[in-house]
């Protein structure tokens, strides 16, 4: 009895023993149902979130709900020992040259910081959006629910916020609602200029769009599948890059791709029931969302969302016409699924927030050789690097390597040719970063 207790202390406290940590499974248990539930209600009646409606009403429109959200934020700060800095980040948009702007208005999103305390200037992102839209992208006054399209992605962004507030992380992690987004992204532009112009230094940006419709306008229904949607290549790279991609391959490697596989895996890990599916596209065809800013000006971003979609809930005035019932109602969010989907951001965005930065320069050479050798930067905090490689035409990195407090390392009889590699930093905690692809070559 007594070998067992011990081997039991052992095996519960020492997470380097395992794969998983026991803190990501308790975060897991304590997203609420209940509590997104209660946010979207809340967000959706509000009537409308248009982005250019009422500002001055404490009720309706998206001054109201931008003053809720801040609250909100200031409610979770309020019960962390304030470990929430909460602000308002704004810019004007003009009518003149845009021509889905009625009137010139601020469009104003509601930031909240949760300082990292060993790396305070990097940043992982989540976030929802606060606006919601009628038919009329222009009718600012109609009522406009849009419980999955967006108050799910915003619900889920408060309920992270509320639950990983209980924890302190070696990154920062940013909570944030932003507006504008229906009538040109003007939000995440905006957000991801001020990023910029304070230099932070962004790990990632993990963009939640509608992550509440369980029963698709194809007929399938699926509580367990959701989209990750990734670009594979930054849009600001320099002709260079892209003509040495040619010789030395990355055309589906770039960072937002590694941080999709780094969700998918960190999914895969913790929520094995669930079946994340990595869309190779920016976004869906011919349509945006919030994370593109952040991937105009060379951020990592992703968009989550759900797999199936309805399209006669989304952007549409509720009515009836040929017995279908149109508009984004509470009655079609499934919760359940939104708690998953929740749930999914939050366990990547503390994996991150726990996790050394990747290493920024990772070398590779080995031609007309029998091995490849791979070289890093070490990182500081890191304890130790993963040294990952697979086939070219597989999504997933699905072979690796764990390797000690070192530089270099070389895969003995590994041919450079038929696989892609990457290196990642792991923690003392045994946090990961994600993948660095290989950014220069050995000869
Ligand atoms: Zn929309």
């Amino acid at each position: 009895m007594k070998f067992i207790l011990t081997f039991f202390t052992l095996c519960c406290f020492s997470f380097t023993w395992g794969q998983t940590s026991p803190k990501i499974y308790e975060i897991i248990d304590n997203i609420s149902e209940d509590e997104l539930r209660n946010k979207v209600q809340t967000l959706v009646d509000f009537g409308t979130r248009n982005t250019f409606s009422d500002t001055l009403s404490n009720t309706r429109g998206i001054g109201a709900a931008r003053r809720w959200i801040k609250s909100e934020f200031e409610t979770i700060s309020n019960s962390c020992d304030n470990c929430l800095e909460v602000f308002y980040q704004k810019d004007f948009v003009t009518k003149e040259g845009n021509s889905r702007v009625p009137h010139d208005a601020w469009v104003v999103n509601v930031v909240a910081v949760q300082k990292g305390t060993k790396y305070p200037n990097r940043y992982i992102i989540m976030s929802g959006d606060i606006d919601s839209r009628a038919s009329d992208t222009m009718d600012f006054t109609t009522d406009a629910p849009g419980a999955n399209d967006n108050a799910t992605g915003m619900a889920g962004t408060l309920e992270a916020a509320r639950v990983l507030s209980q924890y302190k992380f070696e990154n920062s992690i940013v909570y944030v609602g932003l507006s504008g987004e229906e009538q040109g992204l003007f939000g995440g532009k905006g957000l991801a200029q001020y990023a910029k112009n304070k230099d932070w230094d962004i790990i990632g940006v993990l963009n939640n769009d509608m992550i509440g419709n369980i029963e698709g306008v194809d007929g399938i229904i699926d509580n367990r599948t959701f989209r990750i949607f990734s670009e594979p290549t930054p849009p600001n790279e320099t002709e260079k890059q892209r003509r040495l991609r040619r010789f030395y391959g990355g055309e589906v490697d770039g960072i937002s791709r590694q941080l999709a596989r780094y969700i998918h895996k960190t999914t895969k890990t913790y929520l094995p029931e669930m079946n994340p599916m990595m869309v190779y596209r920016l976004d869906r065809f011919g349509r945006g969302g919030h994370h593109r800013p952040f991937n105009d000006l060379g951020f990592a971003g992703i968009r989550i969302m759900e797999a199936h979609e309805n399209y006669t809930q989304q952007h549409q005035d509720i009515r009836e016409e040929n017995g279908i019932k149109y508009g984004d109602v509470i009655e079609h969010v499934n919760f359940g699924y939104t708690k998953k989907l929740t749930a999914v951001n939050a366990i990547n965005l503390a994996s991150l927030a726990w996790a050394p930065p990747a290493p920024k320069t990772v070398a590779i050479g080995g031609i007309v050789e029998a091995s490849v050798k791979l070289k890093w930067d070490k990182v500081d905090g890191a304890t130790g690097y993963k040294i990952y490689w697979r086939d070219t035409t597989s999504p997933t990195w699905d072979h690796s390597r764990t390797v000690g407090d070192i530089s270099e390392f070389t895969l003995e009889g590994i041919v450079i040719d038929n696989y892609f590699f990457g290196v990642s930093a792991i923690g003392e905690n045994n946090f990961e970063s994600v993948v660095t692809f290989p950014n220069q070559i050995m000869r």
